[in-house]
């Protein structure tokens, strides 16, 4: 699948993956690639011809659309939460562990890292303190799918990571996610919770689909909608 690039600012790059959206920030010392892709296999290649500070790679989390290039860097930041999921087909890499309250200084450019478990064990998001922006991977999407089907998602603990999420929300001013529109109103995180919560008490309305060949439960919203298990 083919990629476009669109520059947001001199040392800050969003590249488009079919469907799923990748971030490239950099500083005065290095970059981060934050996400590597779907069918995408070249994304440091990609990145490295956009800056000239050394490239380091951190997942969001390790749902297959978010790690196509892992293996093209030996190491890479994911929680630790994530590594029985990344590692389940056999892929190598060794995961530097990333958590709540860690910060990755890229040089006047200092990113905090936040945990979102529900979604998957070990999701985060990324803040860039400085510019005000949460780089949010798939907990929060506006118009997109958040899939919440499946063995490792928590819709428990999605409403505590969107609650605890809540209170951040004076340090960003926008939220960029992995998917759906961009950039998503931190209005949003509030509504998600919500809805998420109506799921969880069985006061939502949701409809049987068919996902590649399973039967799921989808819950529309408007502003986005959860894919859960029947
Ligand atoms: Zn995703």
């Amino acid at each position: 699948m083919g990629h476009s690039v669109h520059q947001v600012n001199e040392s800050t790059w969003i590249i488009e993956n079919g469907g799923v959206r990748l971030f490239l920030l950099a500083g005065t010392e290095k970059a981060l690639l934050i996400d590597s892709g779907m069918e995408l296999h070249t994304a440091r290649d990609i990145a490295e011809e956009l800056t000239d500070k050394p490239v380091e790679l951190l997942n969001t989390h390790a749902d297959r659309d978010h790690i196509g290039s892992n293996g093209q860097f030996d190491t890479f930041y994911m929680h630790p939460r994530e590594e029985p999921l990344y590692h389940r087909d056999g892929r190598t890499g060794t995961v530097l562990p990333v958590q709540e309250g860690d910060r990755i200084d890229l040089g006047q450019r200092v990113l905090e890292i936040i945990d979102l478990p529900g979604h998957t064990p070990g999701s985060i998001a990324v803040l860039d303190v400085k510019n005000r922006v949460l780089i949010s991977g798939d907990p929060v999407q506006a118009h997109g799918r958040i899939f919440m089907f499946g063995s490792h998602r928590n819709m428990d603990d999605y409403v505590r990571s969107l609650t605890r999420l809540e209170s951040f929300t004076d340090r960003f001013d926008g939220i960029w996610p992995s998917h759906g529109d961009i950039p998503a109103e931190k209005e949003l995180i509030p509504k998600l919770r919500r809805a998420a919560e109506s799921i969880l008490k069985g006061e939502a309305n949701g409809h049987t689909a068919d996902l590649f060949g399973s039967p799921i439960m989808v819950y529309d919203f408007g502003f986005a909608s959860f894919l859960c298990d029947p």
